[in-house]
């Protein structure tokens, strides 16, 4: 029997989803080897200590509390100071860190001070004998590789949405620590963090995203865009690199490459050719919907569905419908 690590990303006080999907993976990883404790961490201003119950929820046996002034925003060289003493102290089988954007800072960090190898941006892993086996897509998500991690413990980090939550609960251990380091002597300080809109859902967060491309022809078309994303209720919208390089949206909302990696449970293409930038970066989406006027366009490639038909005529119908469905008119 051996335990394993989650560690739970939290902001602004809140835990986010992908702290609960590394606690999910944590739970599913102790369990093949045979039952063992899930040990989770989070990190934060006083206060944080009262989202320590709802990691219990998803199946930690023990939450450990670090709580400081210091630490309202994430601190990469403390967070990895402390992550990487407790997982030492631990001896754990694996460590699941999130391949969100906080979560590819803190994560190499770790594994390096650990001295072992991580497996970034996973997608599936499952235990083999001594291993982890863990799959993780290369080449702008053209091939999925499959990494065997030897090393003890195995890290790793999740991509956001690969893997499903689910609560499993357990009437979960509390304990404070303090950090590795004092926050006080950190090089490196966030001094702030800006959001776009506060109440706008975040792209790795969302469980639907409805993303537009050059087929939208101009910025304001990005209202049919916007409007089924309203009718949806719980969708992000997203773009690809020629719409925000041409500044019709944000840098922040572009998927791909050199963008956001999502894997929401609905991704609805606009407008977008699939090119494998792009598809590097929403490929793993549960289920894809294409809406395209050229046939042969790549994107219908990884699409579960597909329209061919010009977008303009499409847009209003499908929003009408999904409101129609959603009781939402
Ligand atoms: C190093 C590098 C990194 C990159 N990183 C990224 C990245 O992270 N993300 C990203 O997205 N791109 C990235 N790109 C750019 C990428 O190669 C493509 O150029 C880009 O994704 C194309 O965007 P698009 O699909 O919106 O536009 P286009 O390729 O121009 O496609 C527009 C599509 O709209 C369709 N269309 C037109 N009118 C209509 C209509 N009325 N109804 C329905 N369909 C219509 C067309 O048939 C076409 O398929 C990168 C490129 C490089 C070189």
């Amino acid at each position: 029997m051996a335990g394993t690590f989650a560690f739970a990303e939290s902001r602004n006080g809140e835990l986010r989803k992908v702290g609960f999907e590394a606690v999910t993976a944590a739970r599913q990883a102790a369990d093949a080897s045979g039952g063992g404790d899930v040990h989770a961490l989070i990190v934060g201003a006083p206060g944080i200590a009262a989202q320590a119950d709802a990691l219990g929820r998803y199946g930690a046996d023990n939450v450990v509390v670090v709580e400081h002034a210091a630490l309202e925003r994430y601190s990469p060289e403390v967070v990895a100071a402390t992550a990487a003493e407790r997982i030492r102290s631990g001896q754990y089988r694996a460590a699941f860190f999130s391949a969100s954007a906080q979560g590819r800072d803190l994560a190499p960090r770790v594994a390096a001070q650990l001295g072992v190898t991580l497996a970034s941006d996973v997608i599936a892993f499952e235990l083999q004998g001594d291993d982890v086996l863990a799959q993780h897509p290369a080449y702008t998500g053209k091939v999925i590789v499959t990494l065997r991690l030897t090393g003890v413990p195995a890290v790793l980090s999740l991509r956001p949405g690969a893997l499903t939550a689910v609560e499993q609960p357990r009437s979960a251990r509390i304990e404070q620590a303090a950090p590795a380091v004092d926050p006080a002597s950190a090089r490196v300080v966030v001094t702030e963090l800006l959001q776009q809109t506060a109440t706008k859902l975040d792209l790795g967060e969302a469980p639907v995203i409805v993303s537009g491309g050059r087929g939208l022809r101009a910025a304001e078309h990005f209202k049919l865009v916007e409007d089924l994303a309203a009718a949806f209720g719980n969708a992000a919208v997203g773009a690809t690199r020629a719409v925000t390089d041409d500044g019709w949206r944000p840098a922040t909302d572009q998927i791909g490459q050199t963008g956001r990696l999502v894997s929401p449970d609905l991704y609805v293409a606009v407008g977008i050719s699939g090119a494998i930038q792009h598809l590097a970066g929403m490929r793993t989406a549960k289920t894809i919907v294409a809406i395209n006027k050229d046939k042969d366009a790549p994107i219908f490639k990884v699409a579960d569905y597909g329209i061919v038909g010009d977008l303009f005529e499409i847009m209003p119908r499908l929003t009408d419908e999904v409101r129609k469905a959603r009781g939402s008119r």
